[in-house]
């Protein structure tokens, strides 16, 4: 087992359901507000849900409704994330975005698109004619007809950055169980008590981040659910890293009602990626790839730039969002109870999760009065992102392990210890990037199982863990 049990005799101010990025930054929150928090994690490692599987952009909520929870929320988590960014070396790339009108619909939504923008704060946007946008990616196929500029949309770590928020939580006095499902609950008054796979745990408030599962838990807790999830497959392609030179922004299509369209834009691990689809399916846990519609992904990123035809694959994923029936965010506080449910958070939860957990803390007001940590430890997560420096430039890394992804072996001994130690090999993966390159794992798989051997909870499959 990963972590200790829950605590059954201490009385929490928060247990947080859920590590995703909403509940990681939600525990990093009310920690840093002097309280005591539990996070409970029904996977073997964290980030195993919704979190798992999206494009990485740093949203400035430019196309967000107006006036809605969703667009305040991501426009307060970008700005703590730009203010915390170098304090806990959270990854970020300025690339900026294009906002790229294709035909004669899109290019008319284009003016109505801007206005929404500045009504939403980001008001550093400019119209480009099709010959400004190809100026500035020259790469870009002949058929473009307008455009305009989101200079503020960033590129960044999705793993990394949560990895940090949880960790700041940590390092604070927070306690996080994996290997944890919540299973029910009473209200008595004063306190809750959690039914869990670990033990019964108490706690004064109880916060719902479940994602995908959102609803079912809001049912299990309160006997109501005020929404259901609905969620929503986004499949991607990644090219190999000599794809990335083909553009410089975020290449963004003209969003419909249902989905921001599909992206081309780097990674900041230097890859270039084509995706999401936005494709509505009854199960949770299962993100299948389906081959057709990976190659119209394909088609799609060549139709964008013609000379992504000529570009080699590395890899294909595919994430769930939590979408509901509701265009907004899902978040309510029943004071009663002393319960909130964070729910519904769909497409820009990786942007929202700081201003999310802002929100939340301030719903807590008046639940529990505690005075803010006075001067909190600010841990530093490892960089990943290709431009940053990197253990396998340093002297003493042991040697590179993998080498598509320059992951060494002392990259991999600190993913596997601490507080937050990867116990799968996909929490390694999302700690290291290690088996996520070019070769996918077929070269270092063997040393890697033997490093491992004995230290996940889930070895990897093949490997001999006797
Ligand atoms: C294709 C795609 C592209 C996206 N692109 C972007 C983007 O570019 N930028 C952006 O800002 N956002 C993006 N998003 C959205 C973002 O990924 C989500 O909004 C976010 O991951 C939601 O996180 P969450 O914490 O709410 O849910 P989750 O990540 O699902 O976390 C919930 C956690 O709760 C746990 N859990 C559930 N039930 C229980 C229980 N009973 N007991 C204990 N634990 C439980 C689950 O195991 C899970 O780990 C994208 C999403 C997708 C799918």
């Amino acid at each position: 087992m990963p972590d200790t049990a829950p605590a059954p005799d201490l009385c929490h101010d928060a247990i947080i359901i859920g590590g995703g990025v909403i509940g990681c930054a939600i525990a990093r929150r009310l920690t840093l507000e002097g309280w005591n928090v539990a996070l409970l994690e029904k996977a073997v490692d964290i980030l195993d849900g919704a979190s798992k599987g999206n494009s990485a952009i740093l949203h400035t909520g430019f196309d967000a409704p107006s006036g809605s929870l969703e667009q305040q929320c991501v426009a307060d988590g970008y700005a703590e994330y730009i203010d915390i960014h170098r304090r806990l070396n959270l990854s970020l790339d300025r690339a900026g975005a294009l906002v790229i009108a294709w035909n004669d619909a899109e290019e008319a939504a284009l003016p109505a698109l801007m206005d929404q923008a500045r009504a939403n704060g980001v008001t550093d946007i400019a119209p480009l004619s099709a010959a400004q946008t190809r100026e500035l990616e020259p790469e870009l196929a002949q058929g473009v007809r307008a455009s305009f500029r989101v200079p503020r949309e960033y590129l960044v770590d999705p793993w990394s950055a949560p990895y940090a928020y949880l960790m700041q939580a940590v390092v604070n006095g927070a306690r996080v169980v994996r290997n944890c499902t919540v299973s029910g609950g009473t209200y008595h008054g004063d306190h809750w008590q959690l039914e869990t796979s670990r033990g019964a745990v108490r706690s004064r408030v109880v916060i719902n981040a479940a994602g995908l599962y959102g609803d079912h838990v809001d049912t299990m807790l309160i006997g109501q659910n005020t929404y259901t999830i609905h969620p929503r497959k986004g499949q991607f392609v990644v090219y190999d890293k000599p794809a990335a030179a083909l553009t410089r922004h975020i290449l963004l299509p003209v969003p419909t009602k249902v989905t921001k369209g599909i992206v081309v834009c780097r990674t900041i691990w230097g890859n270039l990626l084509v995706g999401p689809t936005a494709e509505e399916q009854d199960a949770r846990d299962t993100a299948t790839l389906d081959p057709a519609t990976l190659d119209s992904l394909r088609q799609r990123g060549a139709e964008i730039l013609p000379a992504l035809a000529a570009h080699e694959l590395t890899a294909l994923y595919a994430g769930l969002r939590p979408a509901t029936e509701f265009k907004d965010y899902q978040i309510s506080a029943h004071a009663d109870r002393a319960y909130v449910s964070v729910g519904g958070i769909r497409s820009t939860g990786l942007s929202s999760a700081l201003g999310t957990a802002r929100h939340v803390h301030k719903l807590c007001a008046g639940l529990i009065e505690r005075a803010p940590l006075p001067a909190p430890h600010w841990p530093q997560v490892p960089n990943l992102a290709e431009d940053g420096p990197r253990d396998w430039q340093c002297a003493g890394n042991g040697g590179i392990i993998c080498h598509c992804e320059k992951v060494t072996r002392r990259d991999i001994e600190t993913a596997l210890s601490g507080p937050l130690r990867a116990t799968s090999l996909a929490g390694l993966k999302r700690r290291t990037r290690v088996t996520m390159g070019r070769c996918q794992g077929n070269y270092c798989v063997a040393p890697l199982a033997d490093i491992t051997r004995g230290r996940l909870d889930q070895p990897i499959p093949g490997a001999d863990d006797g």
